[in-house]
């Protein structure tokens, strides 16, 4: 599956794909000696950097034209082939330095909101009166680099000139602007805006390149699986979905916030009545 999306840097487009939809998730609860302090869901994705040129030909990817020119082949076959430059290390390094960092784009963004009527994570917190502290739950991003089981292979090439990304497929550009933020998006299993929404037009597999589906729709703010680099709660939808997973309940119950510092709800300890807890707060 691909879908197309636009270059802030160029301007052009460039296809990505969807299909990497893996990754992994642990949910950690907090030991209760701290009262304030929330869980956490945390999301690793494993990746590994393969850096392609004239030295590491890989297949399909750099093609030479038998003068000893080489190039990179996008895999949309409507795309050119551009001309490329070996790397080094230097360059190397810098690449990877700037994809692991672009995990902070995603990391520590969303909190989601423990339901009124779930205690699995209720500790009793004895300082003072006595509380029963219900946290919630803190939404943290790993980039794991050379992780098992590795879940993103990816190809890096430097291309003179604009080269159409995709998934798999990086220009060494890719981690100087939103491009990165925006293909861990599709990572974390996130369509374009519009689909984001339910809008049942851009969650349709043949309408998912509309450009329609980019743009924001009026009072939403230019977001980062659109046309900017926003975040709203809807972006959590990794997180949200695997809450539900991890405690077994709906997910409806799961209210996501974009303050990620609201503390674990406290109930003072004589609010029980006979030592039975209230049913929902
Ligand atoms: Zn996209």
């Amino acid at each position: 599956m691909q879908i197309q999306s636009r270059s802030k840097r160029t301007g052009a487009r460039f296809y990505d794909s969807l299909s990497a939809r893996e990754f992994e998730s642990k949910l950690e609860i907090p030991s209760g000696k701290d009262p304030t302090q929330n869980a956490w869901l945390t999301i690793t994705l494993n990746y590994s950097l393969n850096f392609a040129d004239s030295k590491n030909r890989v297949p399909g990817l750099v093609v030479t034209d038998g003068s000893g020119n080489f190039f990179a082949k996008p895999s949309n076959p409507t795309a050119k082939a551009m001309p490329i430059k070996d790397w080094d290390f230097k360059s190397q390094t810098e690449f990877a330095r700037k994809f692991a960092k672009a995990e902070s784009f995603w990391n520590h963004k969303f909190l989601l909101i423990t339901p009124q009527d779930y205690d699995a994570f209720d500790f009793t917190s004895f300082g003072g009166p006595g509380w029963i502290c219900r946290p919630n739950v803190i939404c943290l991003f790993r980039l794991g680099s050379g992780g098992s089981p590795n879940h993103l292979k990816l190809n890096v090439v430097r291309a003179e000139g604009f080269f159409r990304s995709d998934q798999f497929t990086y220009d060494d550009g890719d981690v100087n602007d939103k491009t990165v933020w925006h293909e861990l998006g599709h990572s974390l299993d996130q369509l374009h805006i519009r689909a984001l929404l339910g809008d049942p037009f851009c969650t349709t597999p043949a309408n998912i390149n509309h450009n329609i589906c980019y743009t924001e729709p009026k009072g939403v703010k230019p977001n980062i699986q659109g046309t900017g680099t926003g975040l709203i709660p809807q972006n959590a939808k990794a997180w949200h979905e695997l809450i539900a997973q991890h405690t077994e309940t709906s997910q409806s119950k799961w209210r996501v916030s974009m303050n990620t510092k609201v503390p674990p709800r406290k109930l003072q300890m004589g609010f029980q009545v006979r030592g039975v807890m209230p049913k929902n707060w």
